[in-house]
């Protein structure tokens, strides 16, 4: 029986640090654990990430400063810094979570060094491979040893893949252990009476590179968003990424007239107004869940979705950056008929208690 066993957790993006607070949280209070918590500080950004550390009140972690970059500088950077932290920590085993590519960086510096990888979300797959994540994602799965499944889903695809049932662990899903416990918090949030809005508003989030990088597709989706405008407010935090880009395409003095763009938020004022709005759009993947759990209902501007589940719930629609599909959708799901069969839904994901499974695997396997 070892004395401690030690675990080096490793994050790079805002989502990810906020899905793995309720592991971080757990393993506080846990003395058999050594942690090296390791931010390789992807997109480093104070409002996306910053102050989710303080917010969360986590540990503050070994930050590397990675930045952003190609797809493949983001990686080799990542990798390159994050060994040197594994081989100066030596763990039992290193955790990763997502599909980022600080979570592909991570596995495979500690599949090299051959420490054992546990990878959080494993399994779960948009079967588009032009999505950067869903190389990261399909990579780490192989290369890990610990596969914790959100899904029955996700027990299947990696069975497709050939994956051993042995390494395969059904834990439910984290990010339900995170909102229900961020959410207890965020009710306190002034944040609804701070940007002085009704009860009846639509939040807006976009940051992906089909969305925002792509000019026309950003166009479109902001020209819906204009045309629900007229009957409902909305309201629209701001990811970095999409604020340089509407400069860029020298468009944000035309849609920042007309749609109330703030800055994002820390997340329990997000997790306030996802839960109060009549109706979110969103590329997100973790907000498409979130909104599922709370009861609010979903418009994704996207073509493909690995939270496949929200889908045939019908609590969340695919509409890909289709300005007609986003203006007919929104209002249908904003009302009062479409939120009665919200409050029907059973959430498929869990019961939130995700980490503590994860933190009893681990230990059975390093005791
Ligand atoms: N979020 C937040 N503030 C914001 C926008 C999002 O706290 O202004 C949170 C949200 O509740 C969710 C996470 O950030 O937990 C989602 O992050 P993001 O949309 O960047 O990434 P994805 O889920 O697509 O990986």
């Amino acid at each position: 029986m070892k004395d401690k066993i030690k675990v080096s957790i490793i994050i790079g993006t805002r989502p990810n640090l906020i899905k793995i607070s309720p592991l971080l949280r757990k393993i506080k209070e846990d003395q058999s654990i050594e942690l090296q918590f390791i931010n390789t500080g992807q997109h480093y950004d104070y409002e996306l990430d910053g102050i989710f550390i303080k917010e969360l009140n986590l540990l503050e972690p070994v930050f590397l400063n990675i930045g952003s970059g190609t797809q493949g500088e983001q990686t080799g950077n990542g990798l390159i810094k994050i060994e040197k932290e594994l081989i100066k920590f030596k763990p039992d085993i290193s955790v990763v979570i997502g599909d980022t590519n600080s979570t592909l960086a991570g596995a495979l510096a500690s599949a090299k060094l051959n420490i054992p990888v546990a990878h959080i979300e494993a399994g779960l797959r948009s079967f588009d491979r032009k999505m950067p994540e869903e190389i990261n994602r399909t990579v780490v799965d192989h290369i890990s040893d610990m596969l914790f499944v959100p899904t029955e889903n996700a027990i299947k695809n990696l069975k497709n893949e050939g994956i051993l049932d042995e390494k395969i662990f059904f834990v439910q899903d984290i990010s339900v252990d995170a909102c229900l416990q961020n959410y207890e918090i965020a009710k306190k949030s002034e944040i609804l009476k701070k940007l002085n809005v009704n009860n009846d508003f639509i939040l807006v989030t976009l940051h992906r590179q089909e969305n925002v990088d792509i000019k026309e597709n950003l166009c479109n989706i902001l020209d819906a968003i204009i045309e629900i405008s007229k009957s409902r407010e909305v309201i629209f935090p701001i990811h970095p990424r999409t604020l340089k880009n509407l400069k860029l395409f020298d468009i944000f003095e035309n849609y920042s007239k007309k749609i109330k763009i703030i800055k994002p938020l820390g997340c329990f004022d997000f997790l306030k107004l996802l839960g109060c709005a009549s109706c979110v759009v969103t590329d997100s993947g973790g907000i498409q869940k979130e909104a599922l759990i709370l009861k609010t209902p979903c418009v994704t501007t996207r073509t493909t979705t690995e939270w496949i589940e929200t889908i045939n719930l019908n609590a969340n629609v695919l509409v890909g950056s289709d300005k007609e599909k986003i203006v007919e959708e929104v209002p249908k799901r904003s009302s009062k008929e479409f939120h009665k069969f919200m409050k029907k839904i059973k959430n498929p994901y869990g019961d939130g208690k995700a980490s503590e499974r994860i933190i009893k695997y681990i230990k059975n396997v390093w005791n």
